[in-house]
């Protein structure tokens, strides 16, 4: 039986429609939170706070799921989503930055078009979110925001200047926002997942997935589960004292 450890919190999850940021949700509900789950595509949303909200009833939780639409790259429709979650909760205590794309190319080929998607959806989104949702944080004197990075953005990887650019960005981004914040208690932290099992890795040719998986020292491609564990972590009371930290999940491939 899970315990209810972030039971009367409220948690938006952006990209929570899917992969590792679905996996999020799951674990939030399970563990007795009220998710506001953000994505672009409504009827996929709908869907999935469908199905945790079921899951919420199946194990008896106070867990609730809404789902918001917005894309996270626009700064109004953020704004909309975070106001949303306030006037019907007058509180926002975990906001997790998962929404996340690839527009892969060797550099001598990236468009600014793909250089710019990748940065706003990614980047520039966090910047969004967090101003929205770090004001009833300030105020309460309590958040946990966390911003999934890449281990792409750690080490680099050829055909992903735009994303790396970005995922590396996230990680400037919170540990200046981990220092400006603190003081009220509110801690800012980073995953870097490595590759992991979801709809952005199931592209790669299996040749390509066999021979990651070979210069990955545990032996497997990570799952969403491995994700999810890292974000309820530094989601609940466990990481307190924890802030501007960067928790590579990975199974060893940049270490
Ligand atoms: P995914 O399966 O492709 O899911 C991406 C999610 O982001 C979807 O819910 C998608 O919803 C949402 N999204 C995309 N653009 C958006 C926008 N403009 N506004 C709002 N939502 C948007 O990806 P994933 O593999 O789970 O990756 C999740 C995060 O982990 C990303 O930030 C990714 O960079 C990072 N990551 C993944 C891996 C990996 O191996 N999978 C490794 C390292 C880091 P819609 O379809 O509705 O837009």
């Amino acid at each position: 039986m899970t315990q209810e450890i972030l039971k009367d919190q409220v948690a938006i999850v952006t990209g929570g429609t899917k992969g590792i940021g679905k996996g999020i949700v799951f674990s939030f509900i399970q563990h007795g939170a009220t998710v506001y789950i953000c994505g672009q595509n409504s009827e996929v949303g709908k869907e999935v706070a469908k199905e945790a909200n079921e899951l919420a009833k199946d194990i008896a939780k106070d867990g609730r799921a809404f789902f918001l639409q917005a894309d996270v790259s626009n700064r109004e429709e953020v704004d909309k989503i975070i106001q949303e979650a306030l006037t019907n909760h007058k509180k926002i205590d975990i906001l997790v930055n998962n929404a996340g794309i690839t527009r892969d190319s060797l550099l001598l080929k990236m468009t600014d078009e793909d250089w710019d998607r990748v940065i706003e959806v990614n980047l520039k989104s966090c910047f969004h979110t967090c101003q929205a949702a770090m004001r009833p944080m300030l105020k309460a004197r309590k958040g946990k925001i966390i911003n999934i990075s890449s281990v792409v953005g750690l080490i680099g990887n050829p055909g992903q200047a735009n994303y790396a650019a970005s995922k590396a960005g996230i990680i400037g981004f919170s540990k200046s926002l981990a220092r400006e914040i603190a003081s009220r208690n509110i801690c800012v932290n980073c995953i870097a997942p490595g590759y992991i099992e979801t709809n952005m890795t199931e592209a790669i040719p299996e040749s390509i997935r066999n021979e990651l998986t070979s210069k990955i020292p545990l032996g497997r491609m990570g799952k969403v589960e491995d994700i999810a564990a890292c974000a309820l972590f530094l989601a609940s009371p466990s990481s307190d004292y924890i802030t501007g930290q960067v928790l590579t999940c990975d199974g060893g491939l940049a270490m």
